[in-house]
């Protein structure tokens, strides 16, 4: 979002026109903002890097569409993602599908599609290998024992966690390796979200390392996704470059000392669309109690749930009172329950009616949106070389009947 001469704009257009179009609350994404992302991705690597977007963060047909048309590829982790990505142009081959305990037709699906699958548990290996082994090659997700990310529930590579096939399971792997004859194509690790530190994916690099030799047919190497993006100003963000430098080094190396070659793969999520996205909300009241000033929206934790569910910051800007004085409120939300957006924030000061935009709405938004109190879905629009497109209607209380019949009782 830029302000220039009082006003904000998302990709050349005014927050205020957008919102007289499309009303409130809306998602609004701004498509140069995840070209630069994947621009700026793409350079930090000195060696051909596999950009697979995690379709999960922001799963929109026409986002998907737009991220393939520059280059990305793609992550699922459900077989419906892995539909929603076919139907989007990207071709199997392109198509990375790494769930955790969906049922195991869905992997046998995908790999009849012709997408890559990654297992992440010996029973589903060994049956994978025993009905397709011998014509499909999969990969293996690893859980590395690293502790890292940020909040606990996006923390999923330690050894408690239920995500990939612990380091002490890899004897059993390459047993069913042999016995069946299966190709293992590929290795993968994907420690959580929220992930600052580069020396987290130089440990994956060890590790990449010191298995690789037992697995001669590996022929990629992909280090999952987590990278932390800025959710406040002076917020510490992995650094893409020092990242890029690193990982480059380390897979030449690997490449070399093991005489192998090798490709390099990511799956961004977070880092592709987070800072793209804004939720764009309307105060409803500003209510004063002896204890503070809330300032009510008209949405809430069912369309953004990031702060109730991780307690995760979201910068929030009132974008109708640029240079207005500031005050502190309480941003909350209109659900019935605790639901608020952000505790005692330093806003340029709230009146009923004005537009507050609360950021890095792109990633894990309207994903993870419901209909909790009835509340319909809100529309998405994608902003594209100045124009702004309609991408998801909001929805409408049809659209909550739908699928329940009427029932005579
Ligand atoms: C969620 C997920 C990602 C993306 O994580 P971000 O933190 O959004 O970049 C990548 N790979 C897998 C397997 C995931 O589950």
């Amino acid at each position: 979002m830029e302000i220039k001469n009082q006003q904000a704009y998302v990709g050349g257009i005014p927050v205020q026109e957008l919102v007289q179009r499309f009303g409130t609350p809306l998602y609004v994404y701004d498509g140069q903002a995840m070209v630069q992302q994947l621009e700026q991705l793409r350079a930090a690597f000195a060696v051909p890097l596999r950009i697979k977007y995690a379709v999960k963060a922001l799963p929109n047909i026409t986002v998907l569409k737009w991220l393939r048309r520059h280059g990305a590829e793609a992550d699922a982790v459900s077989i419906q993602e892995v539909q929603l990505a076919l139907r989007a142009g990207f071709r199997p081959d392109e198509i990375m599908f790494s769930p955790n305990c969906a049922p195991f037709y869905e992997l046998a699906e995908a790999a009849q599609l012709g997408v890559q699958v990654n297992i992440d548990n010996l029973p589903f290996l060994e049956r994978f290998a025993e009905q397709l082994g011998r014509s499909v090659p999969c990969s293996i997700r690893i859980n590395p024992h690293i502790r890292a990310g940020g909040h606990e529930k996006i923390s999923v590579g330690h050894s408690d966690s239920k995500f990939g096939i612990p380091l002490q399971q890899l004897e059993d792997v390459k047993k069913i390796v042999g016995r069946f004859n299966l190709t293992i194509n590929g290795l993968h690790i994907h420690t959580g979200s929220d992930i600052a530190e580069v020396r987290v994916y130089e440990q994956m690099a060890d590790i990449f390392f010191s298995v690789i030799d037992d697995f001669k047919q590996v022929r990629f190497l992909d280090f999952g996704s987590g990278f932390k993006v800025p959710y406040r100003k002076d917020d510490k963000a992995l650094s893409i470059h020092k990242l890029g430098a690193t990982l480059s080094r380390r897979l030449a190396e690997i490449s070399l000392q093991k005489n192998r070659r090798l490709e390099l793969w990511v799956e961004p999520g977070k880092f592709l669309v987070s800072g793209a996205g804004w939720l764009l909300a309307t105060c409803t009241v500003v209510k004063e109690t002896p204890s503070r000033t809330f300032a009510g929206l008209n949405t809430g934790l069912n369309h953004l749930i990031r702060p109730m569910m991780y307690g995760a910051y979201h910068d929030i800007v009132n974008v109708s009172n640029i240079s207005g004085p500031q005050r502190t409120y309480t941003v909350v939300g209109y659900i019935c329950e605790t639901d608020t957006f952000g505790e005692d924030r330093l806003l340029n000061e709230v009146r009923e009616g004005d537009i507050l935009a609360i950021c890095n709405a792109g990633a894990y938004g309207h994903a993870m949106a419901s209909n909790y109190n009835s509340r319909p879905r809100p529309a998405e629009v994608l902003v594209v070389n100045q124009k702004a497109s309609l991408v998801r209607v909001a929805e409408s209380l049809d659209d909550l009947l739908d699928g329940q019949p009427e029932v005579d009782l």
